[in-house]
């Protein structure tokens, strides 16, 4: 049976950091515990409806911030899912968690719940570059809370890490480095800023307050943690991934491998996306209407989609499937994206539907066939280090 995963939206954060424009909201917990049980109600309803196409294999908690709600919620929704889908023996469950948030209280009843992988939101080592980010927590607060998730017995932690911050020198962004190192995670994400408009840290860069960002600088740094990250046993299988290299485990993200290989997943609570099939939908974007319109469905026996709660629905023709599979596989920098998958799932060599692209790329320089097994494609070094142009590309395909 297919395989499939379910991420779980938790809207809420504490505070607001300066650079976050994601869907997310300071000072709504009074309405945390009736967001759970809506929660609750969508899972029971879409499960009726695809229990029986897959088996789940991972579950992804994100925000948000899910690390700052009671961990009885948290322990509740894992149950509900568990209870109402059939999941893989070696079920994934990752969380994502605010260093400040990792308490050895919490920790432990998260363990209980089931979580077996928690991703960091480090983003710096540096102090005044947290503050900078309008982050809740400092440097002491990290190192704390690697101990507190190693002590409780989680063995695969991610850290989430940011670079390209604006005043940051590469002498900063490698102390950085070198520090996230000697805690020793299992797992590294690694992403440039984006200054999204209409965010504080942009209109501090507007206003000067702050210096704006080097964005040569930070392809500098990126250049710099590829090269560096493998002498640590770091093998980077995405680009902005690395996993540490175990004969025994695999620390990748399989989350994140499903999105990544363009497979089946069910995002649930507010905003989330789902993609099943050539369908993909999310839903609603407001917390008040997401509650009310899941509440309103308890009345309905099986949702149809979209769901009352949805908010897009799209179904997508086979090229625009085959081209979302090309761009997805490709940000896999070790697997590639993989002929025979590409063959079973479409029918057809992506070496014929993409053979002007991929001739062209390879060319530039940006991209590599890889002939062994049953073929595949990669982005070189200099490929990865401008991705999106390459992934544009292959829109035209
Ligand atoms: S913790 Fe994450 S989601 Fe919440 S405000 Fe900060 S960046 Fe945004």
């Amino acid at each position: 049976m297919e395989k499939a995963g379910i991420y779980i939206h938790f809207p809420f954060c504490k505070s607001r950091c300066d650079y976050c424009d994601f869907n997310t909201c300071a000072g709504m917990e009074s309405h945390i515990s009736a967001y759970c049980e809506s929660m609750q109600k969508e899972i029971s309803f879409t499960s009726q409806r695809f229990k029986n196409d897959f088996h789940i294999r991972s579950i992804y908690l994100g925000g948000g911030t899910p690390s700052y709600l009671p961990a009885v919620n948290i322990q509740q929704i894992i149950q509900t899912v568990r209870r109402n889908f059939k999941v893989c023996p070696d079920l994934e469950v990752s969380m994502e968690a605010n260093p400040a948030d990792i308490q050895p209280s919490k920790v432990s009843l998260w363990q209980a719940a089931g979580i077996n992988r928690l991703s960091i939101g480090m983003q710096s080592a540096r102090d005044k570059e947290l503050a900078l980010l309008g982050r809740r927590h400092r440097w002491l607060d990290v190192q704390q809370a690697v101990q507190v998730a190693k002590d409780a017995g989680f063995t695969n932690i991610n850290l989430d890490v940011m670079f390209g911050l604006p005043g940051q020198t590469m002498r900063h962004w490698q102390s950085t480095v070198k520090k996230v190192l000697r805690l020793a995670p299992t797992h590294l994400s690694l992403y440039a800023l984006t200054v999204e408009e209409g965010t504080p840290i942009a209109r501090k860069m507007t206003s000067g307050q702050v210096p704006m960002v080097d964005e040569d600088l930070a392809g500098d740094m990126y250049e710099w943690v590829m090269e560096f990250l493998p002498q640590y046993g770091f093998e980077q299988y995405e680009i902005s991934n690395w996993a540490k290299q175990d004969n025994d485990v695999d620390y990748c993200c399989q989350h994140n491998l499903l999105y990544w290989r363009n497979a089946t997943y069910l995002g649930l609570g507010v905003a989330a996306h789902s993609h099943y099939g050539q369908q993909r939908w999310s839903n609603k974007t407001d917390i008040l209407e997401y509650i009310q319109t899941v509440d309103e469905a308890a009345a309905f026996a099986l949702p149809e989609l979209p769901c009352p709660w949805g908010d897009m629905f799209e179904e997508l023709s086979l090229s625009e499937e085959m081209n979302d599979t090309a761009m997805m596989g490709l940000r896999l920098v070790k697997e590639g994206l993989r002929n025979d998958l590409f063959i079973q799932k479409f029918g057809c060599s992506l070496f014929e539907v993409y053979h002007d692209q991929i001739e062209e790329l390879c060319n530039e320089g940006l991209l590599e066939v890889d002939y062994d097994c049953k073929g595949s494609i990669h982005l070189t070094r200099r490929g990865c280090m401008v991705g999106n142009q390459v992934f544009m590309r292959f829109l035209s395909g």
